[in-house]
């Protein structure tokens, strides 16, 4: 993993980082070159997608149980370049463009073994203290962690297989299939990109909520094939496959589980409050699935087969553009009115 510590010899080589320092405060410094283990790619980092758990730890300097105690290096959608390999790593794959999955499961517990390393107690995330990210020139990655992408995938659409990931995972814990009826509330980057995976995954009817008009057209031109304003029209009722929240909010995860139909399925993506009441007798007397969802296992193959066969389209999703020096911007810009994915380019 990407570490401002240590690389062995000699002198070590620096690399330009946006290190956050403090809540609100992030300066470019002069890190250590990430060290490179046996199994791992040293990659030159391309592009960087700003996901919403960057701009929390930027203004809070924690999530949950994850607190930020010290030097940390934002940024975990990526891609990049691979610029030199590990002892065990096949010299061939230097100059290779690669969309990384920017996770290491420590593949012997459990849940590693069950192939939920998603769920790994040791796993270590990038930007996730107290490991950096990729606001950097430089990170390290396991080999089969990095996966080449074709030439006609941009930098930026490889960097956003990340979310996409969150989309797979997502479809596929609520079994989103040929004719499938899915309402999702949320039209972010994830519920914009999720209405696209359901799509692709062959869903017939994708209905996107959000409060937010703007972000409601945005779904419009991204898969959902319709739109609803939760202020104005209820979906209780609408009898759906699966019901999915991007939003984390209280409201609408409650209006969400009202619209499934009995032996459906409720899938919790977004992230809010800790404790929410649920239509429980509703969820029993239906045999409603629920089921929550913590990033994602194996999705990087089709997440890269999906966009490169153009049934997902990433690259219109990117609204602002930024150089290293300018990632606090990018931090700044997200919740402005028409933006919806702000890209850092540490070479810039
Ligand atoms: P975002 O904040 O950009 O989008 C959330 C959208 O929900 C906004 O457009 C907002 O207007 C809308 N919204 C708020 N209240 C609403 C309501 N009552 N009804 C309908 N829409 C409402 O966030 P994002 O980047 O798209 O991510 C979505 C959520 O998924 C976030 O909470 C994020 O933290 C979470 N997330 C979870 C995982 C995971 O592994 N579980 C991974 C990535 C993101
Ligand atoms: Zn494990």
């Amino acid at each position: 993993m990407p570490a401002t510590s240590t690389m062995t010899g000699a002198a070590a080589a620096k690399m330009r980082a946006a290190v956050l320092t403090a809540p609100h405060s992030l300066a470019i410094e002069h890190v250590a070159v990430p060290s490179l283990e046996p199994d791992q790619v040293l990659v030159r980092v391309s592009a960087v997608g700003v996901c919403g758990s960057d701009v929390h730890y930027y203004e809070h300097g924690r999530i949950g149980p994850f607190v930020v105690d010290g030097p940390l290096i934002l940024g975990h959608e990526l891609s990049g370049r691979i610029e030199a390999v590990g002892h065990d790593v096949d010299p061939a794959r230097i100059g290779e463009r690669v969309a990384i999955e920017p996770q290491r499961p420590c593949r012997r517990c459990g849940q590693c073994r069950a192939g939920r390393y998603n769920l790994c107690p040791r796993m270590e995330f990038f930007a996730t203290p107290p490991v950096d990210g990729a606001f950097a020139e430089l990170i390290a990655i396991q080999s089969d962690f990095a996966f080449a992408i074709p030439d006609a995938v941009s930098d930026e659409a490889a960097a956003l297989m990340e979310p996409l990931s969150v989309g797979i995972w997502t479809c596929r814990r609520a079994d989103v299939g040929p004719g499938s009826r899915v309402l999702v509330a949320g039209a972010g980057p994830i519920g914009v990109i999720l209405a696209q995976t359901a799509r692709a995954f062959g869903a017939s009817e994708v209905i996107v909520t959000d409060i937010d008009a703007g972000r409601r057209e945005l779904a419009g031109r991204f898969g959902a094939t319709r739109v609803v304003d939760p202020l104005t029209d209820s979906v209780e009722g609408l009898d759906v496959d699966a019901f999915i929240d991007a939003t984390g909010a209280p409201a609408a995860v409650r209006s969400g589980i009202l619209a499934v139909r009995p032996a459906g399925r409720v899938i919790l993506v977004g992230l809010g409050a800790d404790d929410v009441e649920l239509p429980v007798s509703f969820l029993r007397n239906r045999e409603i699935w629920l089921s929550g969802v913590f990033r994602y296992t194996g999705t990087w193959p089709l997440a890269i087969e999906l966009v490169a066969s153009g049934k997902v389209d990433l690259d219109g999703l990117v609204t602002a553009r930024f150089g290293l020096a300018e990632a606090e911007g990018a931090l700044a810009v997200g919740g402005e009115p028409g933006q919806l994915k702000a890209v850092v380019y540490p070479g810039r």
